[in-house]
């Protein structure tokens, strides 16, 4: 394959309503838009920083050009390209994922077949959550009503208002399996303290009750309580997996948090390997960054893609999960399309 030239934009994505969880709301995702051309085929990745792991849409796009700098002469050459992105810099995950997706849909489509074809996966996702940001109790009643098409949700807690919250959620939805996430919010002895509370509620598994640090907090609240407890904030890359296992019940794996496809692939074997369950997760991103995460979703026991739709308008066609079904993308390549530029957003040759 020929050099390829790679190009980026800030892709700005107002959300349809703001989104809450334990540590910030949320109004606009200011991702980043990565294409990389070459041969007359333009790959497209998406960066979705996240100011918990110290990025941000600015240092996105100061690390760009020092990481386009880094990769390979052989744009083919995905796992050497993130060999190098990680030497290039430990940190800046999210800016590393964009370029490594648009590698992976840039080989996609010049074969002219899917990511999830070309690893011989099976076109069968588990189920998808729709997640209810912490806000009013009748605020969240109400989304819950409004997405009742979701057998599945995910509520967000970790305030002194939760056990009113999941009072007006399960109140509206009766029908619901609510899975719930603290983000971190709880000390271990807070966290035994509240899922007691909001245990009548028939919850299916926890999040991130504690610090993504408390390794024994994570443990003694694993131990104490029935429900599956998963850990997100905690279990960043394949390398965090081992320490995790014995302490927790599963791990929430997002292409954003550990740079890509290919780490992502190495979290969910690790994960396997030390007998974890294994929740693919994404963070509030377009049709683009989904249909990157739904290639490796027949490889996860649960989903939670629904990072586009809490946008007020995705500017991509792609995988979605609407009623928490996830459509796989058919498409070559991660399958997403821009509806705004069908064509590409990016053309061969264009500067960097
Ligand atoms: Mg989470």
């Amino acid at each position: 394959m020929a050099r390829a030239v790679v190009q980026w934009e800030p892709l700005d994505l107002p959300l349809r309503n703001p989104f809450g969880i334990s540590r910030r709301t949320t109004t606009v995702a200011r991702n980043v838009l990565v294409g990389i051309a070459s041969d007359g085929f333009v790959g497209l990745g998406e960066c979705a920083p996240n100011a918990y792991y110290g990025e941000s849409q600015a240092s996105v796009l100061a690390w760009l050009p020092r990481l386009a700098e880094a990769l390979p002469d052989d744009p083919g050459a995905i796992r050497q390209a993130t060999v190098d992105l990680e030497h290039a810099t430990h940190n800046n995950p999210a800016a590393r994922a964009g370029l490594e997706l648009a590698l992976w849909d840039l080989l996609g489509k010049r074969l002219g077949t899917s990511v999830w074809r070309l690893w011989g996966l099976s076109p069968d996702p588990p189920a998808s959550s729709f997640t209810i940001g912490i806000d009013t109790p009748g605020r969240m009643a109400e989304k819950a009503t409004a997405a009742h098409e979701f057998p599945l949700l995910k509520v967000k807690v970790g305030t002194p208002a939760d056990r009113a919250n999941l009072a007006a959620i399960r109140d509206a939805r009766p029908d619901a399996r609510i899975r719930i996430d603290a983000n971190g919010a709880w000390s271990a002895k807070e966290a035994l303290v509240a899922l007691a509370e909001l245990e009548p509620f028939e919850l299916d598994l926890v999040e991130q009750p504690v610090n993504a640090d408390d390794l024994d907090g994570l443990a003694r609240v694993a131990n104490a309580t029935r429900l599956p407890v998963y850990a997100d904030e905690g279990c960043v890359s394949a390398a965090d997996v081992p320490r995790l296992a014995g302490r927790c019940d599963g791990i929430v794996v997002k292409l954003q948090k550990c740079g890509g496809l290919g780490p992502a692939l190495a979290q969910i074997h690790a994960a396997r390997a030390h007998g974890l369950k294994i929740m693919l997760g994404c963070m509030v991103e377009s049709g683009l960054g989904i249909s990157a995460a739904a290639q490796l979703a027949p490889l996860c026991d649960t989903l939670d893609l629904d990072g586009n739709l809490l946008l007020a308008e995705d500017p991509f066609d792609g995988a979605a999960a609407p009623g928490g079904r996830l459509q796989m993308p058919s498409g070559p390549g991660l399958g997403a399309t821009s509806r705004t530029r069908p064509q590409s957003p990016f053309t061969e040759g264009g500067s960097q």
